[in-house]
């Protein structure tokens, strides 16, 4: 048989039919069918605690369908120099892939941490919205997703969130437009979700074929939660 159909094959036999949090096996042997295609190459990234991630010079980057993207984070406990070196660590990462916001359950790290420009915001929470009447329509990338993945979201055009920051003084502060937009996308990564939950029906990506079948016997369920502004 030749490869391609072999890796085809191993792709449909390799899909899981459970959720992929609890299906590493099903996973890791999905990836190794889906990175022959070079196209797209998924990682599959240990957890890392504070204590373990700020050990290291630079942190990973997660990439599609990595379980690690799933997680929610747990809350952070301790505001002492693991949290600031990664902290520090986190900002370096998302210099390094350009990005303009960044959560750190996408490097690995199991903690409730997101980041909008330089600025830290430990444990957040939305405290407010603006009303559902003033959603905004924006069309989203995300560098943990293959490149032509686009999604259109509705987003909230302002959110008061109350965080800590990485020395463990708490704030309030409120963001509109783009801001609440690059800050709720964060948070969805916090709590595992990701754009692709925002669309009405499981998204197809042309860079890694087996993302519509992954999806699609979960999205009915990851959209509820992505949509749910409670
Ligand atoms: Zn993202």
């Amino acid at each position: 048989m030749r490869r391609w159909a072999a890796s085809v094959l191993l792709l449909l036999l390799a899909s899981p039919t459970r959720p992929l949090d609890v299906g590493r096996r099903d996973f890791l042997t999905t990836i190794s069918a889906a990175t022959q295609s070079q196209t797209w190459t998924p990682t599959a990234l240990e957890k890392l605690t504070l204590a373990s991630a700020a050990q290291l010079d630079q942190l990973p980057f997660a990439r599609y369908p990595d379980p690690i993207l799933r997680l929610e984070a747990k809350p952070v406990r301790r505001f002492d120099a693991a949290l600031a070196k990664t902290v520090a660590l986190l900002r370096a990462a998302a210099r390094r892939h350009g990005a303009q916001g960044l959560a750190a359950t996408q490097c690995g790290v199991d903690a409730a941490i997101v980041l909008l420009g330089d600025e830290a915001f430990v444990n957040p929470r939305i405290v407010e919205r603006s009303p559902e009447a003033r959603l905004r329509c924006w069309t989203e990338r995300c560098l943990a997703l293959p490149p032509d993945v686009r999604v259109e979201t509705l987003r909230d055009e302002t959110l008061t969130v109350a965080a800590t920051t990485a020395a463990g003084v708490p704030f309030t502060t409120t963001l509109t437009g783009a801001a609440a937009r690059q800050f709720s996308h964060e948070y969805d990564h916090a709590r595992g979700v990701l754009i692709i939950d925002h669309a009405y029906d499981a998204v197809a990506s042309t860079a890694f074929p087996a993302m519509a079948r992954l999806e699609e016997p979960f999205h009915t369920e990851r959209r509820r939660r992505a949509w749910d502004r409670a």
